[in-house]
């Protein structure tokens, strides 16, 4: 955790604004605590209804921008299940590790390196406390077939970006990309964190969004400043206000051993300034590694010059389940109309799980059978919802709540001026569309 928030608009920052995202995931079936009916699973989270719909709107608009925008990036989806041999050559068997410090007076357990103070315990005060700090290895160790010997042993990968490394040779030798390139990944990846919390911003399983860029070793800086401005655009391109989104450079003291350059793309969370996503310049150590303890080649020929060169990395690598949750807590808003609290999920449309919700008057089937046919007819551009229930107001509320654009509500003069009344989710205003005009209507403004 770092520190008290530095909001300035007052809304960000508190710990309020947190349970109430919270409170509002679980009312509204975004997020469920894992296998709450054996009492949870710690630090595991089900994704609902809704839930399913924005942690995939948010998987979608990356690969969008990363893979379907681009001609110069491809994708791909690695298994999980992988040998040891991967992370010997990546490093994380010797160094993915976090220091681990006890408390000796009240039994919590904390990374050395999260702490404010290293010399305090953050749950009890102690002063000199702690234990002597012990490296703990984050890998999820198991075992691939019913025999227990070392040739049996697997891991959940920690991360989807070694995939990318041991498959850049299938990729150039079976597409015709050539650098600058980049090989794009969305998948889950496994931590045995010894701190998960703050909902799910950290967890043992998570989602992760990260493109490998292979670059001649002479452009590499050049790109590496050109994906830090392009990662940090796409979060304000998604409705991220700029004062609670920053990119920050790391210290010399932060990088890693073969990172010339990481910037972290920043999110002011009620804890203060957190990392959605890393953008590191990796130079060559991956393909490197993989080459050596491989023996395959891992260098890019260039035919025109000919020439052999390992091309340098630059990693864009994102969480899409934080991501999820950063653009929740950033969406949610709170106003008074008419007397009464408004809450509402300012959600940009591509991001938001439903994008138009159908609202009938009445459930009366002479409304309800044309509202439900539109609804039938939106599906098939729209993730639509159709809601009859209580009364059009609270339906309004539901809607604001689950952050759906747009609600279009059928009434009895529907049936004779063949017209609905659409109003956006923001300014609450109301505009009355012919029916026949409704998709375009919706397409003009979320496409
Ligand atoms: P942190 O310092 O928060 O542990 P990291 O620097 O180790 O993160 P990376 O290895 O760079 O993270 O992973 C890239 C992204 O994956 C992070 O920016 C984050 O969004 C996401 N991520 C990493 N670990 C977790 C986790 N345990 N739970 C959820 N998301 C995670």
């Amino acid at each position: 955790m770092s520190g008290p928030s530095e909001s300035e608009s007052g809304k960000v920052g508190t710990p309020e604004l947190f349970d109430k995202v919270v409170n509002l995931t679980k009312r509204r079936g975004f997020v469920y605590p894992s296998a709450e009916i054996y009492g949870g699973f710690r630090s595991t989270y089900d994704y609902g209804p809704i839930g399913v719909l924005l942690l995939r709107n948010v998987k979608d608009a990356w690969w969008r921008s990363m893979v379907q925008l681009r001609e110069d990036v491809v994708g791909l989806d690695a298994s999980i299940l992988s040998p040891p041999q991967i992370w010997e050559a990546s490093g994380h068997l010797a160094n993915f590790t976090d220091p681990l410090v006890d408390c000796t007076n009240c039994n919590t357990r904390h990374r050395l390196d999260k702490l404010d103070d290293p010399e305090v315990c953050p749950n009890c005060g102690t002063r000199g406390s702690f234990t002597e700090p012990r490296e703990f290895n984050l890998m999820f160790k198991t075992q691939a077939g019913p025999v227990q010997d070392a040739g049996a042993v697997a891991y959940l990968r920690p991360e989807t970006a070694q995939g990318m490394f041991i498959n850049f040779k299938n990729v150039i030798d079976t597409t015709r990309v050539r650098p600058p390139f980049g090989i794009a990944q969305v998948g889950k990846s496994f931590r045995n964190e010894i701190t998960p919390g703050n909902f799910v911003f950290r967890t043992r399983e998570f989602e992760q969004m990260e493109m490998e860029f292979f670059v001649h070793p002479d452009e590499a800086q050049q790109w590496y400043e050109y994906w830090c401005a392009e990662r940090y655009q796409w979060y304000l391109d998604h409705g991220m206000p700029e004062e609670q989104l920053r990119l920050r450079p790391h210290d010399d003291d932060e990088l890693s051993h073969y990172s010339s350059g990481t910037s972290d793309v920043e999110f002011l969370f009620p804890w203060g300034w957190d990392e959605l996503e890393g953008i590191a310049n990796r130079g060559n150590y991956d393909l490197t590694q993989h080459a050596a303890h491989s023996g395959e080649k891992l260098e890019w020929y260039d035919q025109a010059a000919n020439e052999r060169w390992v091309p340098h990395v630059i990693e864009p690598a994102a969480g899409a389940t934080r991501t999820a949750m950063a653009f929740l807590m950033a969406a949610y808003d709170e106003e008074e109309v008419k007397g009464e609290t408004r809450v509402v999920l300012r959600l940009h449309h591509r991001i938001a799980p439903y994008k138009v919700a159908v609202l009938p008057l009445s459930k009366k089937a002479e409304l309800a059978d044309p509202a439900r046919a539109l609804a039938q007819q939106l599906r098939g551009s729209f993730m639509t919802d159709y809601d009859e229930t209580q009364s059009i107001g609270r339906r309004y509320r539901r809607q604001d709540e689950l952050g759906t654009p747009y609600c279009i509500t059928f009434d009895f003069d529907s049936l004779e001026d063949h017209a609905v009344t659409v109003r956006e989710r923001d300014s609450m205003e109301q505009e009355r569309i012919p029916l026949a005009d409704v998709a375009s209507y919706l397409r003009e403004r979320m496409i």
